[in-house]
């Protein structure tokens, strides 16, 4: 058993199903959740905001040191506040998501927000989602799961959720960009070392319930010392 409860490490590419997974995990064992990519989605924002380039990395990393990120974890939900202000519907635009696959790319805007993302994590009995929760943040999480999915299954996920808030795309278009922000991403978290983590549990989420899913995430945190309930 684990006094302080563990950390749980979720990664995978755009649209695995890490969101879902790593919340209701979270809740299921009690823990605190905490979504690493929202915070990359704030500095997307707040440089096009500024009228940035998010390729721009001195002028990025210099916005980033006037800009205020606040991460409201509860035990259930997450809120993402830009100098004070609530942006966790605006982070979700498709704009917002290329831009924070940009500032991504930039080692000034890791460093600062690696050590935000550690500082929440440090006291443990929490679940962190995200590209380098498993390598850089917490490499000695006691549980690191990568979900992955085929790119048509991201894809199709991707229609029915844009389709909940009234909005249309085209399949098509949807894989290409899935496949462009994958090679992104993946030479982003290459630099910093082998990813995914080779002690990372893999799970194929394609054509997988949510709920199986997570029921798979929860048992093995359990076998790794998690309690239901907080602590452990
Ligand atoms: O996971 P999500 O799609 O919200 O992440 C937004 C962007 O932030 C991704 O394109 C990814 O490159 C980046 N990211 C990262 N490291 C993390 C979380 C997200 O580089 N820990």
């Amino acid at each position: 058993m684990c006094e302080r409860g563990i950390v749980i490490a979720i990664d995978g590419p755009a649209g695995a199903g890490k969101s879902t997974t790593a919340r209701l995990v979270a809740q299921g064992l009690g823990y605190l959740y905490l979504d690493t990519g929202a915070m990359y989605r704030a500095v997307g924002l707040g440089a096009l905001q500024a009228g940035l380039d998010p390729d721009d990395e001195a002028g990025v990393v210099s916005l980033l040191q006037k800009m205020q990120i606040d991460m409201r974890s509860s035990r259930e939900s997450q809120l993402t506040l830009l100098n004070g202000k609530d942006v966790s519907v605006e982070i979700r635009m498709p704009e917002v998501s290329d831009a924070a696959s940009r500032v991504a790319t930039h080692t000034g805007v890791r460093e600062v927000l690696v050590i935000r993302q550690r500082e929440i994590g440090k006291d443990g009995g929490i679940v962190l989602e995200g590209r380098d929760t498993g390598t850089v943040i917490f490499p000695d999480a006691e549980l690191k799961v990568f979900l992955v999915a085929d790119v048509e299954a991201r894809a199709e996920r991707r229609m029915l959720e844009l389709a909940e808030k009234g909005e249309t795309a085209d399949f098509q278009d949807l894989v290409v960009q899935i496949r462009e922000r994958d090679v992104r991403d993946r030479e982003t978290q290459l630099q910093f070392g082998p990813w995914p983590p080779a002690d990372a549990v893999p799970i194929d989420t394609t054509g997988q319930s949510i709920e199986a899913q997570v029921d798979q995430v929860i048992t093995l945190a359990m076998d790794r010392g998690a309690q239901v309930g907080g602590s452990g």
